[in-house]
């Protein structure tokens, strides 16, 4: 009998991708209500030096600490590269469609590449406790395991629909070690304004940054924010998944010029960047003609309907304003299931590459979106959060125009996690009980 290889971490790329220096125009700063640049002092309020050293470097490649690659492999990386042949048999495409599959990381999603990434530079640099938002809690598990494996204790300020209505994520935040409270709380000046004006607020992502930011502002320096999307650093440490794609393709023969299409869902836009912008390095440069495909809910529809402006990365105003396309900082997304899409704004990165033309976003209601994960599922097995079904969806539609023999092109997507945890909106959606938003 051969015994198949053991995972093979020198896949694991040693340095992560940073597009800055490669976008077709500069990145406008983060600025202040006053209009001044919001410089590196102003972040080191909230962030770790090395944080925002990282968050406005111009250099190319950044190098990934020993520390933090040993947990990469660790946690499962490099992730697999699955082709989903049972799929293409289903849609009868002569498409060739492959996955990156970020739900084997322990806490379900691609987000544990950059909460490692961060719970190391703030343990490095003697933080004591990490301040945190999350919505339907993706982030939040991932950062209360890293926390765990670095010493540093995590609060999570949790959106209090998901709090209510997803204990099962909570738990695992709980069974990591972290301190997990819905938020709208009591516990911050923004949260109790909240509270007085609905005691049964139902919260929203914006608010429980507020609340972060404020327990962060008020600790004398001993705790930190942390964030799981939107910034430059975090974007960063997510092209992990797309250097390895990269090498897994070319060890099968598949070249970077074959990949026709690169497919994912945003939210904030980190695991679309994580995949796609090693990609589009090969696009800028003008070796590949692959197409980008972002994938959004049309009930959080900021990147098709939004305005590219400067706005606030929080409700309550606490931030520094990016330049983003946004809906408005206090917009209050309806109750999709897909918790992890419910933002108001996108990174100002892949604002750019949308605005120049370089990413075509794409939105999708919500039965639909379901319908294709449940097709996933029976074909593939493995049931996908319901933020990664936004990109199953987009990836069906596209390869259902390839009928024909001999054209046979590589459509690549980000499966950014499973939907284990997320089976209730599975059952309304077999129930026919789904609101199609
Ligand atoms: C958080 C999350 C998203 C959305 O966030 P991005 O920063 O846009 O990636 C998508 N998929 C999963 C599984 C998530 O947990």
């Amino acid at each position: 009998m051969v015994l198949k290889a053991p995972q093979d971490s020198s896949i694991i790329p040693t340095q992560w991708y940073n597009i800055i220096p490669d976008l077709p125009e500069n990145l406008p700063p983060p600025i202040l209500p006053n209009g001044q640049v919001a410089g590196p002092e102003i972040l080191e309020e909230i962030f770790p030096r090395e944080l925002v050293r990282q968050e406005v470097s111009s250099e190319r490649y950044i190098k990934i600490p020993d520390e933090i690659l040993q947990n990469y492999a660790q946690a499962g990386r490099p992730t697999p590269l699955i082709r989903a042949r049972n799929l293409e048999i289903a849609l009868k495409t002569s498409a060739r469609i492959f996955f990156k599959y970020e739900g084997v990381l322990p806490a379900g999603s691609h987000k544990f590449n950059t909460a490692v990434a961060q719970a190391y530079y703030n343990m490095r640099e003697g933080v004591d406790r990490l301040c945190t938002e999350t919505g339907a809690g993706q982030w939040g598990s991932a950062l209360s395991l890293a926390g765990s494996l670095f010493g540093i204790k995590i609060r999570v300020y949790m959106v209090r629909a998901s709090y209510n209505q997803k204990p099962l994520r909570r738990i695992l935040m709980e069974t990591y070690g972290a301190e997990v409270h819905p938020s709208p709380s009591s516990l911050t000046r923004v949260g109790r304004k909240y509270l007085e004006e609905n005691p049964n607020h139902p919260g929203s992502l914006g608010i429980a940054i507020s609340e972060a930011i404020e327990d962060v502002l008020s600790s004398n320096g001993t705790a930190k924010y942390s964030l799981g999307s939107v910034l430059n650093h975090v974007l960063l440490h997510q092209t992990v998944i797309g250097m390895e794609a990269l090498k897994q393709l070319e060890s099968i023969g598949i070249g970077v010029e074959e990949v026709s299409h690169v497919v994912g869902c945003v939210g904030g836009g980190s695991n679309f960047a994580g995949l796609s912008y090693p990609f589009i390095q090969y696009k800028l440069s003008g070796r590949a003609n692959t197409v980008f495909i972002a994938v959004e809910p049309k009930a959080v529809p900021s990147m098709t309907m939004g305005e590219y402006k400067y706005d606030y990365g929080d409700s309550a105003g606490l931030t520094p304003m990016l330049k983003m396309h946004t809906l408005g900082h206090d917009y209050v997304p309806p109750p999709i299931h897909a918790g992890g899409l419910r933002y108001h704004g996108v990174a100002p990165t892949l604002s750019v590459l949308v605005k120049n033309g370089i990413v075509n976003p794409i939105a999708y209601s919500q039965r639909e979106v379901f319908e294709a994960g449940v097709l996933f599922a029976r074909t593939q097995g493995i049931v996908p959060a319901p933020e990664s079904a936004h990109a199953v969806k987009a990836v069906i539609d596209i390869a259902r125009r390839y009928t024909k023999g001999y054209e046979k092109p590589v459509i690549l997507f980000n499966l950014s996690g499973h939907g284990l945890l997320d089976l209730a909106g599975y059952s309304e959606y077999l129930n026919g009980r789904l609101q199609d938003t």
